[in-house]
């Protein structure tokens, strides 16, 4: 059975009404992904201006050609920014207002003043240099899943080019004038093109959305809300089964007299102290180190490549900067100060755990030995687990 055009618009409009659909039931899993808002909103105008180009189709009256190019304009602008909002999770609504208003522009004016060729030439262009920068939104996004986004990136790609070639195929005929609707191979074509893109589009940003979904589970999984930081859980997935050598130091710190700001300040101006330890050790970690929170208020720094001495120099920036601080909190002034304890790693490679009950040792001396310090752990040889085990 071949389908009359108007059938095939039909089903673009119902195609383009389930993926709005499922769109926005995404949005009410998960609210934070607002671009799941603007796509359906996008779909929605769509929606209605393949309606309205339908009613376009059966009476060539230029109201309706103008109110479906409007819509169709609107609706695809919005597509666009919503690949921009994927992206940056922001909606640069300037450019998407701009991108609908130029596409009207080019379109609008001659199927005005009667020249409805000239119109759907400019109508197809404009609509495929909209999909080509949403594919390339997705394109650019491409590292976070790399499947499904280059899926979607393909597809937008093809539903671009299936308007240029409508675009080519008015320009190949050639007139500036039609009286209706353009009818051609080319216009089939394009809706079956949309069509499964839609469908492909649909089904790949569900997958993308459950992607987003497990990867945003799986950071709130390993990071510690209050810090930001690693937590106890993430450190020792990263660090528990490694033995660790010469060219690593573990470093535990624990903030001094900690419960007395508490006590004194409030349970909020303690953690507004820990969120400042914290940033700061944030700050002294390279590319290869990792900062972890490992509860309450001690913490655990692992430097990798220590040249001589780098541990020591480290931890005391750290210990100087936190007792610079001033803690200002509802009118009150104060400060802080962290003792510390450092592992050195040795020639005969250790595991973490012996590692890291080293430096709490040395923390423990450090404390004792009147706070806001750093000690090094000696004697690690007594706590090492022997020579045959390599350092990975
Ligand atoms: P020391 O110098 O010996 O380390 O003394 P301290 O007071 O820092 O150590 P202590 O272990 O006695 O107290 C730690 C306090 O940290 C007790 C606990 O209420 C507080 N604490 C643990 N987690 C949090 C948190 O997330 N926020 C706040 N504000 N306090 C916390
Ligand atoms: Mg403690
Ligand atoms: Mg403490």
């Amino acid at each position: 059975m071949i389908l009359d055009y108007s059938s095939l618009l039909i089903a673009l409009a119902v195609s383009a009404t389930c993926l709005g659909v499922t769109l926005l039931g995404s949005w009410f899993a998960r609210r934070s992904e607002t671009f799941l808002l603007s796509c359906t909103l996008g779909l929605v105008l769509i929606v209605g201006g393949i309606v309205t180009y339908g009613f376009y189709v059966d009476d060539p009256a230029v109201s309706f050609g103008v109110v479906s190019f409007i819509l169709l304009h609107a609706g695809f602008a919005i597509i666009w920014g919503a690949g921009c909002q994927f992206r940056s999770n922001i909606l640069p609504l300037r450019a998407t207002i701009a991108w609908a208003l130029a596409a009207m522009l080019v379109s609008i004016p001659p199927l005005l003043i009667g020249y409805d060729g000239i119109a759907f030439i400019a109508q197809n262009t404009a609509i495929a240099a909209m999909l080509f920068a949403t594919a390339w939104q997705y394109w650019r996004a491409r590292r976070e899943a790399l499947v499904p986004l280059i899926g979607i990136s393909i597809l937008y790609c093809l539903a671009a080019t299936s308007f240029v070639v409508c675009a080519a195929v008015l320009v190949a005929d050639g007139k500036t004038v039609l009286g209706v609707a353009p009818n051609n191979w080319a216009e089939d074509l394009n809706i079956a093109v949309c069509i499964a893109g839609m469908t492909g589009i649909g089904a790949l940003s569900l997958a993308l959305h459950q992607w987003r979904l497990a990867a945003r589970h799986l950071l709130e999984a390993i990071t510690d809300p209050l810090t930001g930081l690693l937590n106890r859980r993430a450190l020792f997935e990263r660090y528990g089964q490694r033995l660790i050598g010469p060219e690593t130091a573990v470093l535990v710190f624990d903030l001094d007299h900690f419960k007395s700001i508490n006590d004194t300040f409030g349970h909020a101006a303690g953690d507004r102290v820990l969120k400042i330890f914290a940033a700061e050790l944030a700050a002294n970690c390279g590319p290869g180190d990792t900062a972890a929170r490992l509860g309450g208020e001690e913490f655990a720094l692992i430097l990798t490549d220590v040249m001589p001495n780098r541990a020591e120099m480290v931890a005391e920036s750290i210990r100087k900067a936190f007792e610079d601080h001033k803690i200002h909190v509802e009118g009150d002034t104060f400060t802080s100060t962290v003792s510390a304890g450092i592992a050195l790693g040795c020639s005969v490679p250790m595991d973490f755990d012996a590692m890291l009950s080293a430096a709490d040792k040395a923390l423990y001396i450090a404390k004792r030995a009147g706070r806001n310090r750093i000690e090094l752990a000696s004697h690690l040889h007594a706590v090492s687990i022997g020579a045959a085990r390599t350092v990975s």
